[in-house]
C-alpha cells in the first residue's frame, strides 16, 4: 500500500503559519505592510488583550475586488509578482503571498474590502482557513481587517505568547519600525481603548518627534544632525544624533528601501565614526535610510528575519562613514583635524562610487604565536565563568577588542592565562589612570581597573540576589523616572526582580515612576541612568525570564558602581584588586569583555632585538 499522500491546505497553511506568525506583533507587521502596499495613506491599529483577542488593521487602500478577497487567502496568492525575474526588482513589502493564508489558519478573521470603483464591498469570514461567511457590504474604500481569537486552534501557540505587557511591547517595537520609515502616512495606535500613538502625516523629522514625545526622548528631534550621501550605488539619508545627546540608551534604526532592517555590521560603522567623541558607554542616536536597487540586496527575506544582506557592504561602510563624518563635521561638532589625522576618504554627492578606493583596515592574527602554551592546563577552568554567567558576546566592538588583544598576547579564549599573583612582591602603579600595571615573572600585567572591579561586584550581587540580602538604601529626595510607553511596560514586568535587588519603584503616572530607593551599591551613581541602561540591554538582546533579568541588573549595577576610568588609585587599593581578581581566576567580565593581559616577557625582549 502506498503511503505518502498530500497534506490538506488547511494543514500546510498551519505549519507556515508556525513560522511567518509567531506572535501578535508578526501578524501587525503583515497587515500594516499589506496596507502600506496598498497605497494606505491613513492606517489604524486597534488591538484587545495585546492582540490575543483582537487584532484589527484599517486602512484606506486600493481595497479588493469580490473575487481577489476570496483569492488573498490562498497560499502563494499574490498581486505583487508574477514570476521569478521580479523578485530582483523588489517595490512592494511583500511578495511571498503567505501571510494571509497563514493568519487564516491559525485565527478567526473578519474583513471588509472595497475598492473605489466599487459599488458595494465585501464581507468575508474565515475560521481556521475555512470560509465561513461571504457577502456583499456598504462600507467604506480600503480594507479593515480584524484577526480574533489568534492561535485558537493552536493552543500550544496560544500558550507559548508572553504576557500581555510583552507582546504589546513587541506590537509596539514592531509599530516604530513601520512609523518610522513612512511619515507621508498617519498612523492611529489605540490598545484597549487607550489612544498610544496619534501620528499625522508629517516630515520624517516631526514623525521621530511624534513618535517619542510621549517619553523622555521628548526633543529628540532638535538634538538630530542631517546625513545625506548620493552615490551611483546608494542613497543615504538620514538622522544622527549630535554627540552631546548619546546615552546609553539609543535609538538606532537603518532602513533600507522602506524596510526596517538590522545590520551590525553597519551599526559598527556608526560607533567608530563617534567612538573618539563618546566613552564606550554613550550610543548615539540614529535614523539612517538606505535607498539602493533592489536587484543589490538579497531579495529573499524570510518574513521574519530583519537582517538584510547587501551586495558590496564594505563599498557601502566607507559611504556610509563618510556621510556620517561630514556631517558631524558641517556642524563643526568634531574638529576638523580629526579627519586629516586620519586621511579619509570624503565623497562629494557627484563622485562616481567606482571611483572611490576602499580601504577596509584588516587584524591578521597570528594562530600559531601562543607563548602562554605552558598554562593551558591551568586554564580550563575559565570555561567555568562563561557558564556560570551566560555570558553573550554579542557587541563587536567587544569582539574585535579581544581579538586584538589575543593576536598580541597569542591568548583566546580558552588559552587565556589565568592569574598567579601571589609572589609577586613589586609595587603596581596606573597607568594612563585606567589600568593598573604590575611587572610580573612572565611579563608585565596590565588590569582594567574599572572591568576588574565591576566583575567583583557583579559575582558579589548576584550571590546577594541570590540569598536575598541586597542591601536597600533609601533616597532622600527620589527621582522621577519617564519612559516610552515600551520601557514602561518592561519596567513593570521587572518590578520583581528589581525589587529583590533593591530597588524600590513605585508607579506615579502611566509611564512616570519615582524611584525611592536603591542597591546600596549604587550611594553615588545615578539610579535613573541604571534603570534605563537595564530596560535597554534587555530590550536590545531581547532575553526575558528571571535569569536573564537578574543578569541584566546585576550587570547594570555593578559596572555604575565600579571604580571609573580616571580615578586615581592609592597603592593599598590596587594591591586589593589585584589580589581579589588574582583569587577570582576569571579574565573575562561576566559580559565578555577582558579583565586583564599580560604582555609577555617574550614580546618585550622581542621589542629591543638580540
Ligand atoms: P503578499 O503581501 O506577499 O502578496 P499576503 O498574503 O500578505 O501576500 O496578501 C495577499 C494579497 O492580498 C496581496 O498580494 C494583495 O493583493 C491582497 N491584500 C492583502 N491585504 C490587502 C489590503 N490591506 N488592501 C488591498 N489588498 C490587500
Ligand atoms: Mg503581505
Amino acid at each position: 500500500m502506498d503511503i505518502i499522500h498530500l497534506l490538506p491546505d488547511s494543514v500546510a497553511n498551519q505549519i507556515a503559519a508556525g513560522e511567518v506568525i509567531q506572535r501578535p506583533a508578526s501578524c501587525l507587521k503583515e497587515l500594516v505592510e499589506n496596507s502600506l502596499d496598498a497605497g494606505a495613506k491613513r492606517i489604524e491599529v486597534i488591538l484587545r488583550d495585546a492582540g490575543r483577542t483582537l487584532l484589527q488593521v484599517i486602512d484606506d487602500g486600493s481595497g479588493m475586488s469580490e473575487t481577489d478577497a476570496r483569492m488573498a487567502f490562498e497560499r502563494h496568492a499574490t498581486s505583487k509578482i508574477s514570476n521569478a525575474s521580479d523578485l530582483f526588482n523588489l517595490h512592494t513589502m511583500g511578495f511571498r503571498g503567505e501571510a494571509l493564508a497563514s493568519i487564516a489558519a491559525v485565527a478567526q478573521i473578519e474583513m471588509i474590502t472595497r475598492r473605489e470603483s466599487d459599488e458595494t464591498g465585501t464581507l468575508l469570514e474565515i475560521s481556521a482557513s475555512r470560509v465561513t461567511r461571504q457577502e456583499p457590504v456598504q462600507c467604506a474604500t480600503g480594507t479593515n481587517f480584524k484577526i480574533k481569537n489568534l492561535f485558537f486552534n493552536v493552543p500550544a501557540r496560544r500558550r507559548f505568547l508572553k504576557t500581555n505587557s510583552t507582546e504589546l511591547r513587541n506590537l509596539i517595537n514592531e509599530f516604530y519600525r513601520i512609523v518610522l520609515v513612512n511619515p507621508d502616512v498617519s498612523f492611529l495606535f489605540v490598545s484597549d481603548d487607550e489612544v498610544l500613538f496619534d501620528l499625522p502625516k508629517s516630515s520624517l523629522k516631526q514623525r521621530i518627534e511624534n513618535v517619542f514625545s510621549k517619553s523622555s526622548r521628548r526633543g529628540l528631534a532638535s538634538q538630530l544632525i542631517d546625513v545625506h550621501a548620493e552615490t551611483s550605488i546608494v542613497t543615504i539619508n538620514g538622522y544622527i544624533g549630535k554627540p552631546e545627546a548619546a546615552q546609553k540608551q539609543a535609538q538606532e534604526y537603518f532602513f533600507v528601501n522602506g524596510r526596517y532592517m538590522r545590520h551590525p555590521y553597519f551599526h559598527k560603522a556608526v560607533m567608530t565614526v563617534y567612538q573618539d567623541m563618546l566613552t564606550h558607554e554613550q550610543m548615539p542616536h540614529y535614523f539612517i535610510y538606505f535607498t539602493i536597487s533592489p536587484e543589490l540586496i538579497d531579495v529573499n527575506i524570510h518574513p521574519t528575519k530583519t537582517e538584510i544582506k547587501f551586495a558590496d557592504e564594505q563599498m557601502i561602510w566607507q559611504i556610509l562613514q563618510a556621510a556620517l563624518k561630514e556631517s558631524l563635521g558641517k556642524f563643526n561638532v568634531t574638529p576638523s583635524l580629526m579627519f586629516d589625522r586620519e586621511g579619509d576618504i570624503d565623497i562629494p554627492s557627484s563622485v562616481n562610487a567606482q571611483n572611490i578606493k576602499v580601504d577596509v583596515p584588516q587584524v591578521t592574527i597570528n594562530t600559531q604565536y601562543n607563548p602562554f602554551t605552558e598554562h593551558r592546563q591551568r586554564s580550563e577552568s575559565v570555561a567555568g565563568w562563561e557558564n556560570l554567567y551566560d555570558r553573550r558576546v554579542t557587541n563587536e566592538k567587544i569582539k574585535e577588542e579581544k581579538a586584538y588583544a589575543d593576536m598580541l598576547f597569542g591568548g583566546n579564549e580558552s588559552t587565556a592565562p589565568l592569574l598567579n599573583t601571589a609572589n609577586v612582591s613589586s609595587t603596581p602603579c596606573q597607568y594612563k589612570e585606567r589600568y593598573i600595571v604590575l611587572p610580573m615573572a612572565e611579563g608585565m600585567l596590565f588590569i582594567d581597573q574599572h572591568r576588574a572591579h565591576a566583575s567583583l561586584l557583579y559575582a558579589q550581587i548576584r550571590e546577594q540576589m541570590q540569598s536575598g540580602k541586597c542591601v536597600m538604601q533609601q533616597v532622600l529626595f527620589p527621582e522621577v523616572l519617564d519612559l516610552s510607553t515600551d520601557d514602561a511596560v518592561l519596567l513593570l514586568q521587572m518590578t520583581d526582580e528589581l525589587h529583590n535587588a533593591g530597588f524600590e519603584i513605585t508607579q506615579i503616572a502611566r509611564n512616570s515612576f519615582s524611584v525611592d530607593a536603591v542597591p546600596a551599591e549604587l550611594n553615588n551613581g545615578n539610579p535613573l541612568v541604571v534603570l534605563l541602561d537595564i530596560l535597554h540591554a534587555v530590550t536590545e538582546t531581547g532575553v526575558s525570564g528571571v535569569e536573564a533579568w537578574n543578569h541584566r541588573i546585576a550587570l547594570s549595577v555593578s559596572e555604575a558602581a565600579a571604580i571609573p576610568a580616571g580615578k586615581v588609585l592609592g597603592e593599598n587599593e590596587m594591591r586589593d584588586l589585584v589580589e581579589r581578581i588574582s583569587a577570582a581566576e576569571t579574565v573575562y567580565t561576566p559580559d565578555g569583555k577582558r579583565i586583564y593581559a599580560l604582555l609577555p616577557d617574550e614580546a618585550i625582549v622581542k621589542l629591543f632585538g638580540k
